[in-house]
């Protein structure tokens, strides 16, 4: 669900291109079509200071071309945040595919879509998102270096997706203990929206540690699925956002917290992996704040697969991947005490980390 969007409708044509909602300081935005393949795709490059821009290619079907470009400026922004805090010498990029990947993903528009990111010269790097395989990765790969998340047989550091679900499972724990004194999600009430490669794996590690876990996902054979694995309820209800629980986990599309769904919300914590889970940043931070709704920055605690593909780029072994993965639990714990030690909303406290040091890198250069 993307509710925040900059639709035809609300572009404001009489202001100027990069004055947009959506642009914040973007440095490259590149748009590329193949009629042959049918590929029309759109990297945004947000910033390079700490290092090449790297984030996932997301294929969806964008309701429009303006829905697609919203989404890729928000998305790359939100990398440059999570490489910054998560220490990684990395800028924010991030690309969209428009089109359903179950209609028009080919390994001819995957290859095409890998010339293109290779004509950036490495100023951008891709991986997978929502609507990628790693295979899929791997048929960038016949056409340019710079692209992560390959197969391990490959060369790659493989699926980058259980990593980012144990980060996010380590900030959900984090923001369990500043919420409720101790990390146990045992006995928690814990709604999992989205059960996808990320989803999935969240409710293995939480249903595991005893859990109550609720799950629901537009796709009905997969609640089936992972309802029979791990022994977890499929949501009944008629609204997700109003259902009583300890923790809301976004982990289908962004924008999910926004001024529909906002006021419903009876949950103590949400903790997800989904990227920019609040519709509008200050907005829907400070009204989280006013609720006392404890709120774990999407950015900070969904880093695990960019610490995982990183890992390809740098070179490092699986200890350090789950180590500094590891590390989003005291990160997370610290952002919410920040938060509450200054007044400000979970969000800044994270964002004016990141920025500080972006900002003090800009000044060594
Ligand atoms: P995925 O495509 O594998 O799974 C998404 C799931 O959400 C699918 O099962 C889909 O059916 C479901 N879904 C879509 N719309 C829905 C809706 N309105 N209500 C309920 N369910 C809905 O994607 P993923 O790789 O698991 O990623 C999930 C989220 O986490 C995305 O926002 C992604 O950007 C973010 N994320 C993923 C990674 C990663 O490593 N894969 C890293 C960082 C952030």
């Amino acid at each position: 669900m993307i509710t925040e969007v900059l639709t035809a409708n609300q572009l404001k044509k009489e202001a100027p291109v990069f004055g947009q909602l959506s642009f914040n300081d973007h440095e490259q935005v590149v748009f590329c079509q193949d009629k042959d393949t049918g590929l029309k795709a759109i990297i945004g490059v947000h910033n390079t200071i700490l290092g090449p821009a790297l984030g996932g290619t997301r294929m969806y079907d964008y309701k429009t071309e303006w829905d697609a470009l919203n989404d890729v400026l928000r998305l790359s922004r939100g990398m440059t945040y999570k490489a910054a805090i998560t220490g990684l010498n990395l800028g924010g990029g991030k690309a969209v595919i428009i089109g359903d990947p179950k209609k028009i993903k080919t390994p001819e528009l995957m290859r095409r879509f890998g010339k293109f990111v290779h004509t950036l010269g490495g100023k951008y790097y891709t991986a997978e998102d929502v609507g990628m395989e790693t295979s899929d990765m791997d048929t960038v790969r016949e056409v340019t270096p710079y692209v992560t998340g390959i197969s391990e047989s490959k060369g790659g550091a493989g699926n980058p997706s259980p990593v980012t679900a144990y980060g996010v499972y380590m900030g959900m724990k984090a923001s369990a203990k500043f919420a409720y004194g101790n990390d146990a999600l045992a006995g928690k009430r814990i709604l999992v929206q989205g059960i996808g490669h990320v989803g999935e794996e969240l409710v293995r590690l939480t249903s595991e540690e005893g859990a109550n876990v609720v799950i629901s996902d537009i796709n009905q054979e997969r609640l089936g699925e992972v309802s029979a694995k791990y022994g977890v309820d499929i949501y009944q209800g008629e609204d997700l956002y109003a259902e009583t629980a300890d923790i809301y986990a976004p982990c289908a599309l962004g924008a999910t917290i926004n001024d529909q769904t906002i006021d419903k919300l009876k949950v103590k914590v949400i903790a997800g992996a989904a990227n920019n889970q609040l519709a509008n940043e200050s907005i829907h931070g400070a009204l989280l704040q006013k609720r006392g709704i404890v709120y774990a920055p999407d950015f900070l605690i969904n880093a695990g697969g960019i610490i995982n593909v990183y890992a390809e780029i740098e070179g490092y072994g699986r200890d350090q991947i789950v180590a500094k993965t590891e590390n989003i639990y005291d990160t997370t714990f610290d952002i919410l005490n920040k938060a509450k030690a200054t007044n400000v909303t979970t969000n800044e406290a994270a964002l004016s980390i990141a920025e500080d040091r972006i900002a003090a890198r800009k000044k060594g250069m």
